[in-house]
């Protein structure tokens, strides 16, 4: 039986630990592909074009757009950030559980042009370990760590839009738990009708 691959968001406020959880997620397990979103803000220390982001200046990043290359784009903190819709189509075409790691704007485009995605938001267990995760990666001045917490108290607006809330406290424990709520969603019983009806003819043949 073909298994098909769901679209899965996650988001988080900025240095709830998202990347983290998605690089340990990634080593562990092999059914999962990581979207590489599209953005205009700079490479930080140690990021690579084509493997955390592909890096585009506004002009390009803005003809992505008008292609209809993007699924969806946002502006976070005077940037652009988009995911591109050849790799997602791609692999959800191949059975592949296909994540994106993106903000709440992008978040809410991807479930109305995708109703059955599955939406997971991150949390550190408080507020002040969020400023001490975002103040101790060190890959942002102070000005821009700011902005970023000013961002989080909006974003914090959002999340009953999601499907679940997860503490990144224990990063193994988080990491389980992702996994768990994912792989419990092919479970669904709207994501097997095919099957379900399949059996229901099978079985009147019974009668
Ligand atoms: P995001 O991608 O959400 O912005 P990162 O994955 O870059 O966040 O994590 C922000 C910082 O917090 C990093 O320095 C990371 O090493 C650290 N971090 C992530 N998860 C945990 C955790 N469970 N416990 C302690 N530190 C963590
Ligand atoms: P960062 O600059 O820390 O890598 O990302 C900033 C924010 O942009 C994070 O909340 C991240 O999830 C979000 N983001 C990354 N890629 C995308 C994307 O393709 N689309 C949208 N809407 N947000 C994204």
């Amino acid at each position: 039986m073909d298994r098909k691959g769901i679209l899965v968001v996650v988001s988080g406020f900025s240095g709830s630990g998202k990347g983290t959880i998605m690089k340990e997620l990634l080593r562990r397990y092999d059914n999962y592909a990581l979207s590489i979103s599209a953005t205009t803000r700079s490479p930080r220390e140690g990021e690579e074009d084509g493997r955390e982001y592909f890096f585009k200046t506004r002009e390009e990043f803005e003809r992505m757009i008008a292609e209809g290359a993007l699924i969806e784009h946002a502006c976070y903190v005077e940037n652009y950030y988009g995911t591109p819709r050849a790799y997602v189509e791609q692999q959800l075409g191949l059975g592949k559980d296909v994540i994106l790691e993106i903000e709440i704007q992008g978040a809410l485009q991807v479930k109305e042009r995708f109703p059955d995605t599955l939406l997971l938001f991150v949390s550190p267990p408080d507020a002040q370990t969020l400023k001490k995760r975002l103040v101790g990666r060190g890959t942002e001045s102070m000005e821009v760590i700011e902005s970023r917490l000013a961002r989080a108290v909006e974003e914090a607006q959002g999340i009953e839009s999601y499907d679940y809330f997860i503490i990144n406290d224990d990063l193994d424990a988080c990491v389980d738990e992702v996994h768990r709520l994912i792989q419990g969603e092919h479970s669904r019983v709207s994501r097997s009708m095919e099957l379900i009806n399949e059996i229901r003819t099978e079985l009147k043949e019974f009668q």
